[in-house]
């Protein structure tokens, strides 16, 4: 297979937030101090090299972009301050970019402005296609299923899912097609027919109980208590928003099944309102440790904020306190003024989320799993 140089990988990959890479002198430090690099998928410095000769087809097709957890142990170790862990950082939101046809993951991984415009735009424009088909809000109790018709909310919920699935689809046929089209040399030959059960094993524990993350990549160096390490604060984020996505799909499904209409009052302890509500403080405790770390740049894998870490996390959180505060709401003895304001931005927030997932820093949900699991055939 023909190999391309393409010069500009260089300046490219520096627009998504790459540091100075051309420091690296090979050393192989950084692969060896790493705690999830191993002989079937060594990084971060193939990684790196690969970029250094302008290897972008070497680069996109490597899965091992996904092993990485952004502990930066590397980085720590590494004798010429060439930054691994922020290379291989940037290097995930270049192969995001790189998957999506549309343009839309390079604008807003490297353009704060557009970022900015696109986002407060879209949900703008999502809470003004709700707010036109309002109806007279009630004024002594919230019943948001009747300020926008419940039926709106949820056919509105299955198109942005759908949009959503069919560009994350897209997207990683394009990086399957790379990785099957390129594999690395020397690297053993995947097959489906050996170890394709142990492969999804290995993968749903490590993307469900964050194994590797837990075991391999622990901050060796941090005294925290379980609750504050980097492990436990991804796995309440992630499972607070799985968490609501599955209370609301199941609302729904109790819906159709004509067990409970949308909005209908419960107690707090309502099994689908109990997920909520325990989903929600997940995700608001988990976002909010992740903004106020970055803020302090108090982690070393913190250091570097860019536009697609702060536009994903200000959304999660954006949806997590508004949907937490809209639900306790529903409780009060009186409805507050705030209440049917507040829950057009929560909705609008969360289909923006739901929207966005294939162009930004959530899309790993989906590229993480399927390059782990590659990797795994690979042995
Ligand atoms: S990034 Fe640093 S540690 Fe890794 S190979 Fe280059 S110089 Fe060595
Ligand atoms: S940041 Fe951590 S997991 Fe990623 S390459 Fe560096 S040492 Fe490995």
């Amino acid at each position: 297979m023909s190999t391309r140089v393409d010069r500009n990988i260089y300046p490219e990959l520096q627009r998504f937030g790459a540091t100075d890479i051309s420091a690296c002198f090979n050393c192989g430090v950084c692969s060896a101090i790493c705690p999830l690099s191993a002989d079937g998928a060594s990084f971060p410095r193939r990684m790196s090299r690969y970029a250094q000769l302008g290897l972008r087809d070497q680069l996109l097709s490597s899965p091992e972009l996904w092993s990485c957890y952004g502990c930066s142990e590397c980085t720590e170790s590494c004798p010429t301050q060439a930054d691994p862990a922020s290379f291989m950082a940037a290097a995930r939101r270049y192969a995001v970019a790189s998957y999506d046809r549309t343009h839309l993951a390079y604008l807003l991984a490297t353009s704060r402005v557009f970022a900015g415009v696109f986002v407060v735009a879209l949900v703008g424009l999502l809470a003004a296609f709700m707010y036109s088909v309002h109806r007279p809000a009630d004024g002594s109790t919230l019943a948001f299923f009747e300020f926008i018709p419940s039926d709106f909310v949820h056919n509105l919920g299955v198109v942005a899912m759908a949009v959503m699935g069919t560009a994350a689809l897209i997207g990683l046929f394009e990086m399957v097609r790379r990785v099957l089209r390129r594999p690395r040399p020397g690297a053993p030959k995947a097959t489906l027919r050996k170890g394709a059960d142990a492969a999804v094993y290995a993968v749903g524990t490590e993307a469900l109980a964050q194994t590797r993350f837990r075991k391999d990549c622990a901050d060796a160096t941090e005294s925290r208590p379980w609750y504050s390490q980097r492990w436990f604060i991804h796995f309440a984020t992630m499972w607070g928003f799985l968490g609501l996505l599955g209370a609301t799909m199941l609302d729904y499904g109790l819906e159709l099944l004509g067990v409970k209409a949308t909005g209908t009052a419960v107690p707090i302890w309502y099994p689908v309102r109990l997920l909520g509500t325990l989903a929600g403080a997940a995700l608001i405790y988990g976002t909010t440790v992740l903004i106020v770390r970055r803020l302090r740049k108090s982690d070393r894998s913190s250091l570097h904020s860019t536009t697609s870490d702060w536009t994903f996390l200000t959304m999660l959180w954006v949806a997590g306190v508004t949907g937490f505060v809209l639900e306790l709401a529903l409780y009060l003895p009186t409805a507050p003024a705030w209440g049917y304001p507040m829950f057009l931005v929560h909705v609008a927030v969360a289909m923006a989320l739901v929207l966005l997932v294939p162009f930004g820093k959530f899309a790993h949900v989906f590229y993480r799993p399927v390059a782990l699991f590659a990797l795994r055939l690979r042995g």
